[in-house]
């Protein structure tokens, strides 16, 4: 295990030295230096705090290693890096070694805890999961063999997007995949982003052996969707050729899916979700889905696609940090309220959604997914 995670920073020594020495290009777009005005949080910062440490001219400390928990793993730096530095995995890496040296900040001891008697990190009764079984079985009867992995997230925060999207699949001519619902809900993407490196190959090893077998599963939100393609393929458990994106999924259909929707004279303002843009790299497809939706405006605010601003809900930023995620939630609806005025926000990613509207009281926030479901014509609307 030391080994294992050692070598894990090392083979990030390039990455850690090229930004070390950078004029700080990137620093302008970090989400966490926007709210926090600080030297040590910068991308740059942060790189020169694990070069030091390397070198043996910083301590490993509690408060030293805090630093590294002050990152969403959002990716934006890497749109306007010159040398496409992505930062995310070298401080994951150097999460692990902060959880290896046993300096992790309490709350990631909480989590681990929670995960370890839940499966999931929203708390013991968060989750009616036979509620949304029923559902999902009186609007699907007879699945496929695929298999809908819907976020823990959702389960526990906006149940009503996942029934919507077995709503709209079963208005589409399409046999529906199969709700996964269990033994873990959720991906263990808390762990990975938390440096608990050994509990998550723990996690990922159970939840394989329980999906593996599935010719495809389609993934809710689109950080769960990147954890279950790349962090299992890290650590040994490859589905990379069978996750898909709802997105993807939905887009996949679209024809059917338009013969469904009527659309609705409305306008909405879109968020793109860090990991579905910046990770898979889909931009166009939810708008033109969401325009299979409405006939009013899509507005965009001015940081948008591959600049889009993070909503401060990723990297386990709001229990390490909450006040600075909260910052970042402000930001973002502030640039989405400039765009649109009250127009409702849309986007892909339930836990940005959730993030926005818990930071800012009034905000209304619409996952994709239900956003056309509410277009189902007259008829299809009501299972
Ligand atoms: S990510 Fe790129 S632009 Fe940002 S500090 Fe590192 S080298 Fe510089």
């Amino acid at each position: 295990m030391l080994a294992h995670t050692m070598s894990s920073l090392r083979d990030h020594a390039h990455e850690t030295r090229l930004c070390t020495f950078c004029p700080k290009l990137c620093r302008f777009s970090c989400p966490i230096d926007r709210v926090e005005h600080d030297e040590a949080v910068t991308p740059t910062g942060k790189q020169t705090a694990l070069y030091l440490l390397d070198k043996g001219t910083l301590e490993w400390t509690a408060d030293t290693a805090s630093v590294f928990y002050k990152c969403t793993g959002c990716r934006i730096q890497q749109t306007f890096c010159d040398h496409r530095v992505d930062v995310t995995p070298v401080f994951r890496a150097a999460r692990e070694e902060t959880v290896r040296r046993g300096l992790e900040p309490a709350p990631i001891r909480d989590l681990r805890d929670r995960m370890a008697r839940d499966g999931h990190p929203h708390g013991s009764d968060a989750i009616q999961m036979g509620a949304v079984v029923n559902r999902v079985l009186s609007i699907a009867p007879s699945p496929s063999d695929d298999i809908y992995f819907a976020s823990c997230t959702a389960l526990a925060k906006r149940p009503e997007a996942v029934v919507d999207f077995f709503r709209l699949v079963s208005t589409m001519g399409v046999r529906a995949p199969r709700l996964y619902a269990g033994p873990l809900l959720c991906c263990g993407m808390p762990l990975s982003d938390a440096g608990l490196e050994s509990e998550f190959r723990v996690h990922a090893a159970r939840i394989h052996s329980a999906i593996a077998a599935a010719p495809r599963i389609i993934v809710g939100d689109p950080d769960c969707a990147s954890t279950l393609r790349d962090r299992y393929r890290d650590v040994g458990y490859d589905l990379s050729a069978r996750i898909v994106t709802v997105v993807g999924y939905l887009w996949e259909h679209r024809d059917a899916l338009k013969r469904c929707l009527k659309p609705r004279d409305t306008s909405i303002v879109f968020h793109d979700s860090c990991h579905l843009g910046r990770v898979f790299g889909l931009y166009d497809e939810p708008r033109d889905l969401a325009r299979l939706a409405i006939e009013g405006d899509i507005h965009e605010p001015f940081h948008k696609r591959a600049a889009a601003t993070c909503s401060g809900a990723g990297g386990l930023l709001p229990v390490t940090s909450p006040d600075t995620a909260r910052g970042i939630a402000n930001i973002a609806h502030h640039e989405l309220r400039e765009a649109s005025g009250s127009a409702p926000i849309v986007g892909t990613c339930t836990s940005a959604l959730a993030h926005l509207a818990a930071s800012n009281p009034g905000a209304e926030t619409h996952d994709l997914v239900s956003l056309l479901a509410s277009a189902l014509t007259a008829s299809r609307r009501t299972p």
